[in-house]
Parts: C-alpha cells; structure tokens; sequence
C-alpha cells in the first residue's frame, strides 16, 4: 500500500522509517530543501558540527528519542547539566550575588531547591510554598484539575501571588504574551514533571541526527521529496488521494494544522476544519550571534525575568556544547514568541540588530554586536497556544476521511512541542497507520 507523508520534519521521518520497515511504500513530500522542519540545521563554513535555527536540547528522561536514536543505529546523544538562570532587576536593598552583570540586573541560578532557598526577592515562607507545589506537580500524575484551570490562577492560589510574579509571571507574559492568563495549568504540570537538570544534545547537531535518519530511509526505498509544496489534496474514487500527479492509498499529516486546514479542503467537511482554524499559534523569532567573544560568562540558559530587556530568553549554546565544533566562535541565541503582526517580526534584519544591541550591551557592556556574525530565522506555527478552546478542538491521530491521519505538533499536548515527542507521534501514527490496513 502506497503511503503519502505530508512534511519531513522528525515526526514525518520517524512515521515514514516504521511504515517502511512493516512494508508500505512510502513518499515523503517536505517543501524545504533540507529535511528536518523545526529542528533543522544550517552549518557555516568553518564549523564542523550543524547548529540548529532555534537553540534545541533534549531532556535526560526523552526515552522515545533516545530508543530510536538507538534503533537507527545513531546512539550518539551525550547528557551534560549546563547552567540555567533568571536575570531580575536589581533591588538594591538585597545582598549583592556574585553573578551580578552591572548594577541595573543581577542574575541567580534557579534550577534547583538549593537555588530557589538562596534566592534573595522571597521570604522563607514563599520559597517554601513555592517549592512545595514545584515538588507537588513533579510528583504528581496528570489530574483533571490541571484542565479546569490556568497556569497562573492555580500558581498564584497555590504558592502565592509574590512567589507566581517573582519566579514565573514574566516567564509566563513573555513566552505567551496576550495569551499569558488564559495557558492551561495541565501545560504547566508537563513542564515541570519533564524537566532535568541533564541535557542531552546529538554528535554533530540535530541536523547530523536527521541527516543520518535520510540516509536510512533511503536505503529503505523511502522516496523522499523535497523541495515541493503540497497546495491540494483531492479524492479520488472515494477512496483514494491524489496529490499533483501522484495517487495514495493513506496519507499521514505532519503538516502545521493552519497549514492542513487550507490544503485538504475538498477532503474534511467544513466543520472539522472550522474547528481546527480555532487553534491560536505564535510564530518564533530567533537571533543568532556568532561571535569572537561570550556574550554569558558561564549561563546557558537565562530566563529574562524583567520587564526592562524585551527578550524573552538567551541561550548561550556554546556554554553547553564545545565551540571547538563551530570554527571556535561562541554562538548565542536570542529568542522571542510573537504574534505574526508583531512589530519585531515584521521589523528589517538591519533594524532589528539596531533593537538589540542596547539590551545586550545592558547585560554585558564589552560584547559587540557589529564585531559579530547574525543569523536570524521566523518560524509560523512555532508555539501552540495550549487554552480552554484548545482542548475542545485538538486535532487527534483519526480523521473524518477514511485512511487520512494526522500527526502534528498539536498532539504533544499537555506537553510542550519537542523532538522527543515528534518521534513518539510519528512511532504511534505508523502503528495506528499498520493495524487499520
Ligand atoms: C523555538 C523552538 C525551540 C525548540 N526547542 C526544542 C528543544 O529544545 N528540544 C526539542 O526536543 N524540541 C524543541 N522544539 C520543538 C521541535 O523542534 C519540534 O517539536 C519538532 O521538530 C516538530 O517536528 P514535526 O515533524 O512534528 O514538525 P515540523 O518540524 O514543523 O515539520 C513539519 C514539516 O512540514 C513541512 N511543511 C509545511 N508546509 C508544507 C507544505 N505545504 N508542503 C510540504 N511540506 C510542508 C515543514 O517545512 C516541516 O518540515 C523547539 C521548537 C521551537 C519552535
């Protein structure tokens, strides 16, 4: 049985490998040059390793990508615990910390108990309820509660309106902006209860992994196309689907749904593509600065727990992977999630390293940005809003087309998209896919 996979991105890839090894004939259309979507790469010209368009880690505990890694015969993910922090405003009237980066900020590890009882803007009162729901969700299992409230209504019943503004709130607007108040405390609980301290990272980057995936694939007669657009998927003989030229018994979806929802509709009723269109997204924007000098001293990942640097996060990947690998540079990226119509992401390249460079001078007054190399990328659809709407419309692995699946980045929910669960989707999709035949 003929198979279309529409998008090659991991989900796509990992369905095409397990539908290929049970026996189908499978295609895989991609519209960009590269494989891999979300978690591709590019390489420059003196690095020896790939970087990924926006920062990328797995988790110690990411055992579906960490089995297939290994049923690939890839195996090559190395586990490190690089440093993650907050920058705050500085209040004066506490202790001066030893990570301080000029008078205006200070930053503070916060990754552990240890941390959070250090932390200076809370009493011992705070900290402890703050610690006490943090162990609370870690241990907890997934509860029907978590989808009858939101994150922060429960955070701020549950540690207090001091501890959710000092340790979340700016979190919370700046990774989801308008939509901040209305996340589900469920998208909350899968946060925490993923989380290490360990990361893991694959030898020669996310794209050397999704490369190395191609290669198997081919060699197991997966066709693989990219470079090509899918516009339209049509029905034929009721029965089966034709896409340009080529005709399909079973066609899995990896596509964004916004994406889903314009090509296939002379194939769902327009009520199940109503419903899909109710999904909210946020595109990412990500600023990468390759650079003779680090922009951090030691901190991975800093969380940008102020309103007075609009970034939401800086992640220094060269303070978690050796920058042996990228011609000795160090490379930092600067992220952000926003609304389309956002004025950063309709701003010029040019503008925006001009909006940049004061915030970065805030932090680190040495570091030059016009000494530096950028790359900056825009990724639609990036983030998912994960609200009260959202599960009522989510789309599942079954459609209302007979052997029409979907499997897309919506489906991690409760969990936040990730490669991990891109390999889980596809392995669940390929095996829906081989015992409905
Ligand atoms: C900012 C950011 C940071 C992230 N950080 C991490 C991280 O640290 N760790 C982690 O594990 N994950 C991370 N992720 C998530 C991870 O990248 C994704 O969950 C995963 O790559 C999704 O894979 P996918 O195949 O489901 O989707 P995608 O990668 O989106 O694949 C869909 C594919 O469909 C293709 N496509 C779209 N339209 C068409 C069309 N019309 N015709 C043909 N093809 C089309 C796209 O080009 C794409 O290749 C991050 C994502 C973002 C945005």
């Amino acid at each position: 049985m003929k198979v279309a996979i529409l998008g090659g991105g991991i989900t796509g890839l990992t369905a095409a490998y397990y539908l290929a090894k049970n026996g189908f004939e499978v295609t895989v259309f991609e519209r960009q040059k590269n494989f891999g979507g979300l978690a591709s790469g590019f390489k420059a010209k003196n690095w020896d390793w790939s970087l990924e368009r926006t920062y990328h880690h797995i988790f110690a505990n990411d055992s579906d990508i960490l089995n297939f890694s290994k049923e690939i015969g890839f195996d090559k993910f190395f586990f490190k615990k690089p440093q993650t922090s907050s920058i705050y405003d500085n209040n004066s009237k506490v202790k001066r910390q030893k990570l301080k980066v000029n008078k205006k900020f200070e930053v503070y590890p916060l990754d552990s108990p240890i941390d959070l009882l250090k932390f200076p803007y809370l009493n011992l009162i705070d900290k402890f309820r703050a610690g006490a729901i943090l162990g609370f969700l870690k241990l907890s299992p997934f509860l029907p509660l978590f989808e009858k409230t939101t994150s922060i209504d429960f955070l701020r019943k549950t540690m207090g309106k001091k501890a959710y503004e000092m340790l979340f709130g700016q979190l919370f607007r700046k990774k989801f902006g308008e939509y901040a108040g209305n996340i589900l405390a469920s998208f909350f609980w899968a946060r925490i209860k993923k989380r290490t301290k360990s990361l893991g990272y694959p030898v020669g980057g996310f794209q050397n992994f999704i490369d190395y995936l191609v290669d198997r694939l081919k060699k197991m007669n997966v066709e693989l196309i990219s470079d090509f657009e899918i516009k339209e998927i049509l029905k034929i003989q009721n029965l089966k689907f034709k896409i340009q030229n080529y005709i399909y018994d079973i066609v899995i979806s990896t596509l964004p749904t916004p994406i889903l929802t314009k090509v296939s509709t002379k194939i769902f009723p327009a009520e199940f593509l109503q419903n899909l269109r109710k999904i909210k997204y946020l595109s990412a924007l990500t600023v990468i600065i390759e650079s003779k000098k680090p922009l951090l001293k030691d901190v991975y990942w800093l969380n940008i727990s102020t309103p007075n640097i609009p970034i939401m996060a800086i992640v220094e990947h060269t303070n978690f992977i050796d920058k042996k690998y990228y011609g000795g540079n160090h490379l930092i990226y600067l992220g952000w999630y926003l609304k389309d119509n956002d004025k950063l992401m309709l701003m010029d390249n040019e503008n925006l390293t001009k909006f940049i460079v004061p915030y970065l001078k805030l932090i680190n007054n040495t570091f030059h940005v016009s000494r530096s190399t950028l790359y900056i990328f825009r990724s639609p659809f990036a983030q998912p809003i994960f609200d009260k709407e959202f599960i009522k419309v989510k789309p599942d692995f079954f459609t209302p087309a007979k052997n029409f699946y979907i499997a897309n980045l919506d489906m991690t929910y409760p969990y936040d998209r990730g490669t991990n669960y891109a390999v889980k989707l596809g392995t669940q999709v390929a095996e829906i896919v081989s015992s409905n035949i």
